[in-house]
C-alpha cells in the first residue's frame, strides 16, 4: 500500500540516554507541529531499539525500525544481530541495503536479498536502499545500476512478499554531503523504478509501491522534493538528529 513516510536514519548517533531524550521531545512537538500527523519511521541504533519502543509503546504513526539485521535467524555470529531479536525489541520495520553497509560493510545485492527475505520472513518490513555513486552518475550509469541493485536484491520476490517492501532512492553522491539530487533528477530516477516494477509486477502493485528519496533532505527543499509524482517521501539522514527540522521534513509529506 502506498504511504507517505518521512524516515529518520540516525546511523551512528545517539546512545539509549540522548535517544530517550530526543524521542521524548520528539513526541511532546510532534501533535502540536503536525496536524496532519504525517507517517513517521525511526531507524536508530540497535542499542536504542529497546528505550526507543517502550517510549513509542505501540504510537499510531511513529514506528521503529533497525538499520541493519543478519541473514541467519541465530547462532554463532559475533556482534549481529537477528530478525528475531529486532522483533523483539520492537522493531516492525529495518533498512537494508544503506550504501554505508554497501560501501563499509562490503555487503552486495546477493546478500542484501537474503537480508530482505529474513525481514520479511520475520513479518519486518524491509526499506530497500539503492542508488548510483557519482563515478557511475558522470558516466552514465545510473539506471543501469539502480536496476541491477533492484533485480537482484528486490525484483525476485514474489508479489505479495514485494508488496510489504519500502523502497529508497538514495543516489550516494547526495549522502550526507549537503548536494541534494533536484526535483528533476530524483523524480526522473523515481519514475524509472516504477516502470521496472510495472514491468515485474504490473500497475497496480508499482502504483501502490512506496518509493523514498534520501540525499540530503533538509526542511528547505523537502517539499520540492515530495511534490514529485513519484517520490513518496524521505529517507533522512542528518536532518533527522534535530527535531524541528526532523518534522518540519515529515509536516512537508503532501
Ligand atoms: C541517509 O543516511 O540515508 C541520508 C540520506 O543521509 P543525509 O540525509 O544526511 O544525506
Amino acid at each position: 500500500m502506498r504511504k507517505k513516510i518521512a524516515a529518520g536514519n540516525w546511523k551512528m548517533n545517539l546512545g539509549p540516554i540522548t535517544a530517550r531524550a530526543f524521542v521524548n521531545d520528539l513526541l511532546t512537538q510532534y501533535p502540536a507541529t503536525c496536524p496532519g500527523h504525517p507517517k513517521i519511521i525511526l531507524a536508530v541504533p540497535a542499542i536504542d531499539l529497546t528505550t526507543v519502543a517502550s517510549l513509542l509503546d505501540g504510537h499510531k504513526t511513529i514506528s521503529l525500525a533497525a538499520q541493519n539485521l543478519h541473514q541467519a535467524d541465530k547462532g554463532a555470529y559475533t556482534g549481529e544481530i537477528s530478525a528475531p531479536m529486532l522483533v523483539e525489541a520492537g522493531c516492525t520495520h529495518t533498512l537494508v541495503g544503506h550504501s554505508e553497509r554497501r560501501e563499509y560493510f562490503h555487503e552486495d545485492n546477493l546478500l542484501l536479498h537474503q537480508k530482505v527475505r529474513q525481514a520479511l520472513k520475520n513479518g519486518l518490513t524491509p526499506i530497500y536502499c539503492f542508488g548510483e555513486t557519482l563515478a557511475e552518475r558522470e558516466a552514465d550509469q545510473t539506471f543501469g545500476v539502480v536496476e541491477q541493485q533492484l533485480r537482484e536484491g528486490l525484483l525476485t520476490l514474489e508479489p505479495a512478499q514485494f508488496q510489504q517492501a519500502i523502497l529508497a532512492y538514495e543516489p550516494v553522491w547526495a549522502i550526507g554531503t549537503g548536494k541534494v539530487a533536484t526535483p528533476a533528477q530524483a523524480q526522473e530516477v523515481h519514475a524509472y523504478v516504477r516502470n521496472l516494477i510495472q514491468t515485474r509486477y504490473g500497475e497496480e502493485i508499482a502504483q501502490e509501491t512506496t518509493i523514498l528519496y534520501g540525499g540530503s533532505v533538509k526542511p528547505d527543499n523537502a517539499q520540492e522534493l515530495f511534490a514529485c509524482p513519484d517520490i513518496d517521501g524521505g529517507l533522512v539522514g542528518g536532518a533527522s538528529l534535530n527535531v524541528a527540522d526532523f518534522l518540519a521534513i515529515a509536516n512537508a509529506l503532501p
